[in-house]
């Protein structure tokens, strides 16, 4: 091995190893263009592994009753996501794990949740369909009004990062951190006919000094994308974040996936996933997680087991043996005013061939790809096809999701509290 690691030429470098950055490098890879990722932590570490993994169609984005440019964009991502999943096609998703082929909708009692949820129907692609009382799940059994089955699959998002690590391997380089990441320079004078638009200088985890040059450089690392563009020269403030404190409960849950509806706002939105040890998990977003950012974790857990007594009357946490915990995360996005940008987002305004994307939801991954190899195009940079490294590269790991926190080192302990605990801690504001 030489001391001074790598040294790869390749058409495009994608820096992050979230879902925008692994479905780019499949994209890429699938358009001819050779491209090595890098990833400075784990992959799917930042949003991908902490998200409820659903495949939305727009639902969220109707309940005003309006069909945006949000809901139109987002409404044909479920099928593409499906065509992965089905093995058929490229990205290739047929060792990922479906945990629900579709959502359950449901309204607590109130007469403006009836209300938005008939506004949503209408403006549906995928729209809700209205299951029989025998049909529910037991969980949703005596939930106020119709209970609805929605055409939105939920994905285990560790399983989807695991199925384009294997695909990809080969083309992944990890390194130290973002400090790993010395320098993204634009190359003086390049001017096509074979050289590099851009140096990537990095640095190895076993300190190895490693170069990439590349004709163009995506940057796809979710809140890390904000000092990649300072070192790439791109400019400032192109990103916002949108907080949320996310609620978790782990027990003898059932499988539960779907969102109850309150007026125009997703009350809370329910995803399960499981734990290394094989416990059931729930994760509680949605407006809970939103307005949560104000509350202390103590605060959090009790208006969420207060919620949880609302919206789903049957659950009960003593008998679930129910322990709690919480973990607050911002959501990386282009800079829209603080409100949630309308699609996948890819800026084209640093040096010429560096491009920033933030898929703005998991979902619109396929579109972050579309967008990158649309404004390559139209930048003329062409693919020259794919290549094999001369010396097999330092992989990434795949990160550890948030409820497996304790299992990571780099993440400390996440405390867990059992329900008695919780009750006694928080019993007068419950
Ligand atoms: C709690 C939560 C729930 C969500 N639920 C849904 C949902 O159900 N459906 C949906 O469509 N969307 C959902 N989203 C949004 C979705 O998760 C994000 O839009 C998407 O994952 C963003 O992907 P990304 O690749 O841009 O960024 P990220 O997933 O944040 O990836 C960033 C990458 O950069 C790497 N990186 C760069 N620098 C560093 C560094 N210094 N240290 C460590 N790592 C570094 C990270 O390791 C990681 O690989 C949710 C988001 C959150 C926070």
């Amino acid at each position: 091995m030489s001391a001074s690691g790598h040294h790869l030429r390749v058409d495009v470098a994608v820096v992050g190893g979230g879902i925008a950055a692994l479905w780019i490098l499949d994209a890429l890879d699938e358009a001819g263009f050779s491209a090595a990722l890098v990833e400075p932590g784990s992959l799917g570490r930042g949003q991908t592994l902490s998200s409820q993994g659903i495949i939305h169609g727009g639902l969220k984005y109707t309940l005003r009753g309006l069909f945006t440019g949000a809901a139109e964009a987002i409404s044909l991502m479920p099928e593409r996501w499906r065509r992965a999943l089905a093995g058929g096609g490229r990205p290739n998703l047929a060792a990922a794990r479906v945990r629900s082929p579709s959502t359950w909708l449901w309204r607590s009692s109130s007469l403006g949740s009836k209300l938005a949820l008939l506004g949503a129907r209408s403006a549906l692609r995928a729209r809700p369909i209205e299951v029989e009382r025998r049909d529910r799940p037991a969980i949703l059994a005596n939930a106020p009004g119709t209970v609805y089955r929605v055409d939105e699959p939920v994905l285990d998002t560790t399983s989807v990062v695991a199925a384009f690590r294997a695909i990809h391997a080969e083309r992944m380089l990890s390194v130290a951190g973002l400090e790993g990441v010395r320098a993204v320079r634009p190359v003086d004078g390049a001017s096509g006919g074979g050289q590099a638009a851009f140096a990537l200088e990095l640095v190895g985890r076993d300190g190895r000094a490693h170069r990439i040059d590349a004709d163009a450089v995506v940057l796809a690392a979710g809140a890390w994308n904000e000092p990649l563009r300072a070192l790439a020269g791109a400019p400032a403030k192109a990103m916002q974040r949108r907080p949320l404190h996310m609620a978790m409960v782990r027990g003898a849950l059932s499988e539960l996936h779907g969102h109850c509806v309150d007026g125009a706002a997703t009350r809370v939105t329910i995803s399960t996933s499981t734990d290394a040890s094989g416990r059931s998990v729930w994760q509680l977003g949605g407006q809970l997680a939103e307005e949560g950012v104000r509350r202390s974790p103590e605060e959090l857990l009790a208006t969420a087991r207060h919620e949880l007594a609302q919206v789903l009357p049957d659950f009960d946490p003593i008998a679930a043996k129910a322990e709690w915990t919480t973990y607050r995360i911002d959501r990386a996005e282009r800079a829209a005013g603080g409100l949630r940008p309308d699609d996948a987002q890819c800026l084209d305004d640093g040096p010429r061939g560096c491009l920033t994307v933030w898929p703005t939801k998991l979902a619109l991954a396929p579109r972050a790809a579309d967008l990158v190899l649309d404004r390559l195009a139209l930048l003329g940079i062409e693919p020259h096809g794919p290549i094999r490294f001369a010396q097999p590269l330092e992989q990434p790991a795949i990160g550890a999701a948030p409820w497996d926190r304790a299992l990571d080192d780099h993440d400390g302990t996440v405390h867990w509290i059992d329900d008695d605990r919780l009750l006694r801690a928080t019993g007068a504001r419950s």
